[in-house]
């Protein structure tokens, strides 16, 4: 058993302080308000806050998750580090035999709760809005082969990208609700109209709201309006400085407030120096931490983690904390069907972020276990 004291501890409806909380085992047992009767880790000032949820991310510390377990493990690691305790692992486009493999070799790691599952983002999206995603390969998605790859382990793959326009994409939604895996659209051209047949049909995540979509224009608004406008949507964000304007990332958590999810969209650079990286067959170059496409110069994912996404968005976008943390730990939890992840409450994992006064990570515990000492940055 373990006695936290902190400055602060952001709950998912309040912020109280000086507070604590007690550690019993993986799991958090009971906390509250004031000054604890005992205590075993003063934290001071600091604030507390859940360990990170994150969505969509496809690599870090140097390692990509289409690499295999090992490579996968690194990556985890790597993101652990900076606070994210619980992390979906997003594929990129290849071929059906390979994301079959790719997701054989990822399942044993979900079932271990080292990943909280496989996102495909591919290999059924726009060709016209493909970012970093090899354009040959892309395909409609037919229903057998969705159906085949997202059933190849039962239960590892937990949400799916879908460009809705292909042939067959509204019928593939409706597949992917059906099975309990989580819909989301994105690389995608869907009009308005489009877009909200797509919520419809079961479409609940906005894959990096924004970035590689239609655009939007005063006479046709495309998808990006129509996802900020269901409450049904999860819309994630990439708050990296790079993919979205600081305007536009504070604009999103408005409208879409309470239901924005931060994600790092991280490839293998995140945690790890600039220089040339993989992201599934294509080659990337990054240079001062932006990662671009060789030849071609296309953002390819980013090379944050969402310990710095956090950062930016309090302190350049101007997201008040409570809805920042909000965004990176228990949105991203509900759209995941997790309770156990993503929010300080008694029962729940005992998952913690130590934040400095400059909203930078200073320790990690996941699931009742301090990761490292003290992290300088
Ligand atoms: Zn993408």
């Amino acid at each position: 058993m373990t006695v936290v004291r902190a400055g602060r501890l952001v709950l998912p409806d309040s912020v109280i302080g000086p507070a604590w909380l007690r550690v019993e085992g993986d799991r958090i047992a009971d906390l509250g308000a004031g000054e604890p009767a005992t205590c075993d880790v003063d934290l001071g000032d600091a604030t507390l806050v859940p360990g990170f949820v994150d969505l969509h991310c496809h690599g870090g510390g140097g390692h990509s998750f289409s690499d295999g377990p090992e490579a996968a493990l690194g990556a985890v690691a790597a993101h652990r580090r900076s606070g994210t305790t619980t992390s979906l692992a997003s594929l990129v486009t290849d071929t059906l035999g390979t994301l079959e493999h790719q997701v054989r070799d990822l399942a044993p790691l979900v079932a271990d709760d080292e990943l909280a599952g496989v996102h495909l983002e591919g290999p059924w999206l726009s060709s016209i809005h493909c970012g970093a995603h090899d354009p040959a390969l892309l395909r409609d998605p037919d229903p057998d082969e969705v159906d085949g790859l997202v059933s190849a382990v039962p239960g590892a793959v937990r949400m799916v990208t879908v460009a809705v326009e292909r042939q067959g994409g509204l019928d593939a939604v409706r597949r992917l609700a059906d099975r309990g895996v989580i819909a989301a659209l994105g690389h995608s051209d869907a009009t308005y109209a489009l877009a909200h047949a797509a919520v419809d049909a079961g479409v609940r995540v906005a894959t990096h709201l924004y970035n590689a979509a239609r655009a939007v224009h005063h006479r046709e608004p495309g998808l990006v309006l129509a996802l900020l406008e269901r409450e049904e949507v999860t819309v994630e964000l990439i708050a990296d400085g790079i993919h979205l304007h600081p305007a536009v990332l504070r604009d999103a958590a408005v409208r879409a407030s309470g239901r924005f999810a931060l994600v790092s969209d991280a490839m293998a650079a995140a945690g790890a120096a600039d220089g040339s990286y993989r992201l599934g067959g294509l080659q990337v170059a990054v240079v001062d931490g932006v990662a671009r496409l060789v030849p071609g110069g296309a953002i390819a994912g980013s090379a944050i983690t969402l310990a710095q996404a956090l950062h930016h968005a309090v302190h350049v976008a101007g997201v008040d904390l409570p809805a920042a943390v909000a965004a990176i730990t228990s949105t991203p939890a509900r759209v995941l069907g997790r309770d156990d992840v993503g929010r300080l409450a008694p029962g729940a994992y005992a998952d913690l972020v130590v934040l400095d006064a400059s909203t930078r990570v200073r320790r990690v515990m996941r699931r009742g276990a301090w990761l490292d000492e003290e992290i300088d940055d």
